[in-house]
């Protein structure tokens, strides 16, 4: 693959997080699956292409709630960093800090709103 010239990411290891974790999920999906007796897939799918149909029946079945919601906010988290607003809270826009995008890079909110959202009180 050619390397192309990109600007320095200050989310860069961030981003590698969220990878992780939406590889981590799809490949306990796929050993699900296997371990299963579902549908054999029509091909290798890559990833991109799997989180591209990570709402299908069939993932919505297999993923329990907890994950489904994660891959959800993963996903949402790579659309953020595509349009630079990584790290600000989706509620209130103030800065996220490192601790917490390390601890949970997918997270939408700040600690404040997350705990505001937990108790039902975020619309
Ligand atoms: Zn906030």
């Amino acid at each position: 693959m050619a390397r192309t010239k990109i600007k320095a990411n200050p989310y860069q290891q961030y981003e590698d997080a969220l990878r992780r974790k939406q590889t981590e999920l799809f490949e306990s999906y796929e050993r699900d699956k296997a371990a299963g007796n579902a549908q054999p897939d029509d091909g290798i799918q890559d990833l991109a292409d799997k989180a591209a149909s990570a709402y299908s029946k069939e993932l919505n079945f297999s993923l329990s709630d907890g994950e489904r919601n994660l891959l959800m906010q993963i996903e949402e988290a790579f659309a953020r960093l595509k349009n630079e607003t990584y790290g600000t809270c989706t509620n209130c826009g103030a800065t996220i800090g490192d601790k917490r995008l390390s601890a949970v890079p997918w997270t939408p909110y700040c600690i404040d709103c997350q705990e505001l959202q937990e108790k039902g009180l975020l619309g």
